[in-house]
């Protein structure tokens, strides 16, 4: 059985990266990691679902049993990645999309370079800055600080594999979803075992 393929967004606080993985969700045979985080649930947000919310105390026993795939610090809360849970859904042939940062990124790229990275930017720096403040979920000070980070963020763009920019919802996630047509069919250790089979029918 071909294995999954594992895909990881990254983007500014505000690009749209929640609202295009849950369109993308909708399909057969995608999953979304569920990330451990220290971060206080907002309203609306269950336990197991958006996240796993655990203590500090729980986060770093995590680290200590070498639980997490990445994990990193983000606007001054821990976040990481489960790692039993995605390697059993790789393995199983299921594909596997992280909405993790630029830092948990490049862990995962170093551990893992299959991984096809993709970058959702926003259309411009004030329609960032709208949808953060119209979402509702941000104080002024955590706006001003995600807006901060992303210029820090921006520079580490060239790392990854493609850049999605969400303009319109509907064409960001048609994009996001041929990219991952297309990994698909990229050539991979699976296509041996295919040619192998293909020489032993010859
Ligand atoms: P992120 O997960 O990257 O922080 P969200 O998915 O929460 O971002 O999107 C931020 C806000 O912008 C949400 O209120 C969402 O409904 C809105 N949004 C997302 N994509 C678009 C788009 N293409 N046009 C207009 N609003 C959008
Ligand atoms: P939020 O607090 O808005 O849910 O997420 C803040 C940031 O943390 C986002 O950039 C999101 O992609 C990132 N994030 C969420 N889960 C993880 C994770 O497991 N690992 C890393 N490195 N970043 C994460």
């Amino acid at each position: 059985m071909n294995t999954g393929r594992l895909f990881v967004i990254s983007g500014p606080s505000g690009a749209g990266k929640g609202t295009i993985c849950s369109r993308i969700l909708e399909q057969d045979n995608v999953r979304l990691s569920i990330s451990m985080t220290t971060r206080t649930p907002r309203d609306g947000e269950v336990h197991g679902k958006s996240y796993y919310f655990v203590s500090k105390e729980e986060f770093q026993k995590t680290i200590e049993e070498k639980g997490f795939l990445e994990y990193a610090e983000v606007y001054g809360n821990f976040y990481g990645t489960p790692k039993m849970e995605v390697m059993g859904l790789l393995k199983s042939g299921t594909d596997v999309v992280l909405e993790i940062d630029i830092q948990g990124a490049l862990q995962i790229k170093k551990s893992y370079p299959e991984a096809v990275l993709i970058y959702i930017l926003p259309p411009s720096m004030a329609e960032l800055r709208k949808r953060i403040t119209e979402r509702g979920t941000e104080t002024e000070e955590s706006l001003n600080r995600r807006m901060g980070e992303t210029l820090n963020e921006l520079s580490y763009i060239h790392e990854y594999d493609y850049c999605v920019i969400n303009d319109e919802l509907q064409k960001a996630i048609q994009r996001v979803k041929a990219i991952m047509t297309a990994e698909h069919s990229r050539i991979s250790e699976d296509i041996h075992k295919i040619v192998e089979q293909y020489k032993e029918e010859l």
